[in-house]
């Protein structure tokens, strides 16, 4: 059995004051790591603090995006050796607002991949369909040409502790979120290229997340789906209460 993982990704969301409040206001009530693991992905700013906040707690706490390269003339970037310094555990890479925003390619996001295990962080690889996509029937080449690409070069076992999340843009911010139907069979079109690419026991073992509205109301029907082994939450993720009850869920 694949254990789940419901992480917030919290965008350009609180201040330094607001982001520490959360973690005090979780951490003694998270449920037990046995059974779910908890992870925050914060602004970069705060991550250190938030390391230091959350040690002793079962939460982990996650970056946004990463360079690919150790160190160098990259101004405004942050490296996987920096946030390694800091004992950040997770990283969310290819979200699709750095695809659109920031021109974040497959090829950047396979040397992130790569960089990230480099340095024993967990990425949490993001993939997605557009609504013109979804509407041509596309859906599960683009994921699937998406999912390769940030795979390329890796063995089995390195595979095997990636996290994925597929995020239909769609669905992002929007209030609208797949049917739990629709986001599994994609989680499952998912699970058979990485059978494809490597065997069976490694598809089995991945992790992949449904991502785009999640909200304490829908996540219980995502979970209890086959190939749904989390949520990537966004704005749900943002107050205790609903974070809390997105934990509970799992
Ligand atoms: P929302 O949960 O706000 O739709 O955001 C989803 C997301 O982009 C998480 O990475």
């Amino acid at each position: 059995m694949r254990k789940p993982i419901i992480a917030g990704n919290w965008k350009m969301f609180k201040t330094f004051e607001e982001a520490i409040q959360f973690v005090d206001a979780v951490q003694d009530k998270l449920p037990s790591n046995d059974k779910v693991d908890a992870v925050v992905c914060a602004p970069a700013l705060y991550l250190p603090t938030l390391v230091q906040v959350a040690s002793e707690s079962e939460l982990a706490i996650g970056a946004q995006t990463m360079h690919y390269e150790n160190e160098g003339a990259f101004t405004g970037e942050i490296s996987p050796a920096q946030l390694a310094s800091v004992e950040v555990d997770y990283v969310i890479l290819g979200h699709s607002e750095r695809r659109e925003y920031y021109n974040e390619t497959d090829e950047a996001i396979n040397k992130k991949v790569a960089a990230a295990l480099a340095h024993n962080i967990v990425p949490i690889i993001c993939c997605g369909e557009t609504l013109e996509e979804r509407e041509a029937g596309t859906t599960e080449q683009k994921v699937a040409g998406q999912i390769k690409a940030a795979l390329a070069r890796f063995e089995a076992q390195q595979v095997e502790h990636m996290v994925i999340a597929y995020e239909p843009i769609w669905a992002i911010g929007t209030g609208k979120t797949a049917t739990a139907d629709d986001a599994n069979q994609v989680c499952g079109a998912i699970r058979a290229v990485i059978e494809e690419l490597y065997n069976a026991e490694t598809a089995n073992a991945v992790r992949i997340q449904y991502g785009g509205s999640v909200k304490p109301d829908n996540i219980q029907e995502l979970l209890s789906k086959e190939h749904i082994d989390g949520a990537l939450v966004g704005g749900a993720s943002l107050q205790p209460e609903s974070y809390l009850t997105l934990l509970e869920a799992a």
